[in-house]
């Protein structure tokens, strides 16, 4: 067989990054530190989450040349400067609703959007903060609001203890107010419950790229390890998730009648 002399066809892999391409040492439970890479740091620049040695062999796939990766995260400008692994394309910050440019400068066009789609849903998400407060008041949870462009679009609750049953009760008492139709919605992980739009997130932001700026790839693939990756996976040719993440979690607690 001969191996084609062409250059390989342009792939682009939008990759969530904690607990996709790396995560904290608490997530590693028994791993050896020394087969560990540090890929983040924490605000006094100490060395917070690593990715393993399989992580790291991902990395190198996604090294080639022909690869575009494309970050695909929740965290906002300052958690992504802590992240050290050497990014040079386009990145999707803060859920979804703000892209970078290689050039490291919000995307104007995707800013605008993002604003004007903001603007309808300030009242709802006052009123479901507002709502909320007295309850995580109450259970010792502290609440952050985030902006983006300069307008809020998400609410944040966190446990000093990560109590997972604090973080339930809050969870329930925001899903049973923002229903299917509400246009906010509630993502929850180990550590944190949050209040952000339904229609306005990473999935939007993923069909964005592919619609302007990198439409053409003859292979997109999405790499997430959360329920809430799925839609932005879901954009994508083929769906790559991480063994014990949540979304695997997820799908081996399903029992599908077999025919
Ligand atoms: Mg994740």
């Amino acid at each position: 067989m001969t191996l084609p002399l062409t250059s390989p066809a342009s792939t682009v892999v939008f990759a969530d990054l904690d607990d996709t391409l790396f995560q904290t040492l608490r997530k590693l439970p028994g791993a050896d530190p020394a087969t560990l890479t540090p890929m983040t740091v924490d605000s006094r620049g100490q060395p917070h989450s690593h990715a393993t040695p399989a992580q790291m062999a991902l990395l190198d796939l996604l090294a080639a040349p022909h690869v575009t990766l494309v970050p695909v995260t929740g965290r906002d400008a300052a958690a992504m400067a802590r992240v050290t692994l050497p990014l040079r394309s386009w990145r999707v910050l803060d859920h979804g609703l703000t892209i970078l440019t290689p050039a490291g400068t919000p995307d104007p066009e995707w800013a605008a959007q993002v604003r004007a789609q903001l603007a309808p849903l300030q009242e709802p998400l006052r009123a479901g903060t507002g709502a909320i407060a007295p309850h995580a008041a109450r259970l010792g949870a502290r609440l952050t609001s985030h902006a983006a462009h300069g307008t809020p679009f998400m609410t944040v609750l966190k446990h000093p203890d990560a109590d997972p049953a604090v973080l339930a009760e809050l969870q329930d008492r925001l899903e049973a107010a923002h229903g299917p139709d509400h246009p906010l919605r509630v993502i929850a992980n180990a550590n944190n419950v949050s209040l952000l739009p339904r229609h306005l997130g990473k999935a939007a932001a993923v069909r964005y790229l592919l619609g302007t700026h990198l439409s053409g790839a003859a292979l997109t693939l999405g790499l997430g390890d959360s329920v809430s990756d799925l839609p932005f996976m879901d954009e994508c040719d083929f769906a790559l998730t991480p063994r014990r993440g949540q979304l695997m979690r997820t799908l081996r607690a399903l029992t599908l009648p077999q025919r």
